[in-house]
């Protein structure tokens, strides 16, 4: 019994990581920008049904995404380059069903646990990419395609929750 209660208040005494304790708007810059698990899935280009408003993914990346290093190249002045890249915020979130299920930020927005590959549980900025989430090494740049064949690179796993074991 006193190994028990010893354990029960270990675990009370354990602090909360910030994503559960805080709001997003209660979130500091550096906390916010954590959130993001670098997966790149958002940079890619994307189809929304009018009617449903169900979303469409294609593995065309944005042209300021790195496909080996899976990242924007230009993070600082993305907005000036990509009109329509979005920049996340808390007021944004409610408008953002474009979002993959696996991302960061909609997670914590829907009030669910990060996954064990976000860096912010796993420690490693590549377990997202281990776990075979990531938009690394699997999509093709806009730039070395025509617009008119966007339609026949729509894929399935951008939307996908299921990952390879890290
Ligand atoms: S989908 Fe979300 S977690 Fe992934 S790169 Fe975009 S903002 Fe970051
Ligand atoms: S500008 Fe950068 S962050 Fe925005 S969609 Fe393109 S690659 Fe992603």
């Amino acid at each position: 019994m006193a190994a028990k209660s010893s354990e029960t208040k270990k675990a009370v005494g354990k602090k909360l990581p910030f994503w559960k304790t805080k709001t997003m708007k209660e979130m500091s810059k550096t906390e916010w920008e954590s959130l993001c698990d670098g997966c790149g899935r958002c940079c890619l280009n994307k189809f929304e049904d009018e009617d449903t408003k169900e979303i469409f993914y294609t593995d065309v990346a944005c042209r300021l995404f790195n496909t080996s290093s899976c990242r924007c190249s230009n993070y600082p002045e993305r907005t000036k380059y990509v009109k329509d890249c979005v920049v996340l915020t808390p007021a944004v979130m409610p408008k953002m069903n474009c979002l993959p299920p696996t991302c960061g930020y909609r997670l914590v927005y829907e009030g669910k646990d990060l996954y064990d590959w976000h860096p912010l549980i796993s420690g490693r900025k590549s377990s997202v990419h281990e776990a075979g989430i990531s938009a690394k090494d699997r999509a093709v740049s806009e730039v070395t395609i025509d617009e008119d064949d966007l339609e026949n690179h729509i894929v399935k796993w951008p939307m996908s929750k299921r990952c390879k074991k890290i």
